[in-house]
């Protein structure tokens, strides 16, 4: 039967495209779905343009879920050393930029055509740009699509996240998993700029495009990265990175001086004649200085502050301590926090306890990576994992 399969993949992202060349390399057929006209955009996108593929570092500590342990078994079955050594094979050029982060010399185009390629070799077949209507299940998979009836005995979820909906993000998976009683755990956006009411974010707006390097928390997680300041709030690496673990209605506290210890910076400076502003610019940018100095404060030579007002200001910079009012949403988010409930699934093999043959991996489940590659290295991981058992 022509329209017969080992394994059925609805998704031919990062995961899905990894899942499908490693189950074909074992002999398995394998049908890849996807209802984009155009492959993997995602990797196309990201990384901005060069795709950030893998973190050196990537261990468990990189990911949240409400089931930490579990990335840790299919991570150590496939590091990013396997993925490096796809690419060299393929003679694709990368580089480290900053902490352990790789990226594509040539763009993220070389990722996609070398895992198309793999696909390609093991004999892979597409069904793409093709919508799923429904899925059945009796003794297999009954897949009915665009494009016609499948039946698969594995049937594996790579579709992804919630982020980009323009380049063609979907709730599929979480509605499959619901119909097939598998459960979730809570989504919202990931990696994300943060937003603040717009009377209380006035003062701010017009530091646009202001940028420093400080250190931002949220209960026991800090990130010591660049901060931007943007017309409706903050974003930036260290703000991306605290997105992820922040919720809504909760204080972040900023330390906008992390190598000095601003007390006695002040204390020095006590008897001096200095604006407050221009002494503060000498640390910060000019006009986030100006700003402080000038909102928190009134903008008075340092002489004339009283030792207790210097004293709290000191705090404030190592302690700003600010209530978003919410994120910039799917449409800005690098990731959807939250998904299928890791629970439910095997650590080994990505398959659902209660429903065998149902798999799912990558972005859809309850794993989502740090800034720096880890998303990729999870779906490669992921992928991988499912690959080897479906
Ligand atoms: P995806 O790669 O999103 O693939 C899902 C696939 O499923 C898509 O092809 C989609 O068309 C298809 N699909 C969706 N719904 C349906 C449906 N109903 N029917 C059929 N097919 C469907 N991570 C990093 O590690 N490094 C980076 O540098 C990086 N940069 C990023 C930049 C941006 C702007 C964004 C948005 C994300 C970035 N990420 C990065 C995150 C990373 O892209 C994702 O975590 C990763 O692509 C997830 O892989 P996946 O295979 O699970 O899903």
């Amino acid at each position: 039967d022509a329209n017969r399969f080992d394994v059925l993949i609805v998704g031919a992202g990062a995961a899905g495209m990894m899942c499908a060349l490693t189950a074909a390399q074992r002999g398995r057929s394998v049908l890849l779905l996807d209802h984009s006209s155009k492959l993997a955009e995602k990797i196309r996108i990201s990384g901005g343009g060069r795709c950030n593929f893998t973190n050196l570092n990537s261990r468990p500590e990189n990911f949240l879920s409400q089931n930490p342990h579990f990335c840790r078994s299919a991570l150590a079955r496939f590091t990013p050393q396997h993925f490096i050594a796809m690419l060299e094979r393929h003679g694709i050029g990368y580089h480290e930029k900053t902490l352990g982060q790789l990226f594509c010399d040539d763009g993220s185009e070389a990722i996609i055509a070398m895992l198309k390629s793999e696909c390609d070799a093991a004999g892979v077949r597409w069904c793409m740009p093709c919508g799923v209507e429904k899925i059945e299940r009796d003794d297999e998979f009954v897949v009915t699509a665009s494009h016609g009836k499948y039946r698969a005995e594995s049937l594996v979820i790579a579709t992804g996240g919630l982020s980009i909906p323009k380049i063609g993000a979907t709730p599929f998976g979480y509605k499959l998993a619901e119909q097939f009683g598998v459960p979730m755990t809570r989504l919202k956006p990931g990696l994300v700029p943060l937003t603040f009411h717009p009377e209380e974010w006035a003062a701010y707006a017009e530091l646009s495009g202001a940028s420093l390097d400080a250190v931002v928390s949220f209960g026991k997680h800090s990130f010591r990265e660049n901060l931007l300041f943007t017309h409706r709030g903050l974003s930036g690496p260290a703000i991306l990175q605290i997105s992820s673990y922040w919720e809504q209605g909760m204080p972040l506290s900023i330390d906008l001086l992390p190598d000095l210890d601003a007390h006695e910076m002040f204390l020095q400076q006590r008897g001096s004649k200095m604006l407050l502003g221009n002494f503060l610019a000498q640390y910060l940018p000019k006009r986030l200085a100006e700003i402080i100095a000038v909102q928190w404060l009134e903008n008075k030579p340092l002489n004339q502050y009283a030792e207790k007002e210097l004293r709290t200001l000191a705090d404030k910079l190592k302690k700003w301590q600010i209530i978003p009012s919410g994120t910039m949403g799917y449409g800005k988010a690098e990731v959807t926090c939250g998904g299928v409930d890791t629970r439910a699934l095997s650590s080994k093999t990505m398959e659902c306890n209660n429903v065998p043959g149902l798999y799912f991996v990558g972005e859809v489940m309850d794993v989502t990576g740090q800034l720096g590659g880890y998303n990729f290295q999870w779906a490669w991981a992921s992928g991988y994992a499912a690959g080897q058992a479906a």
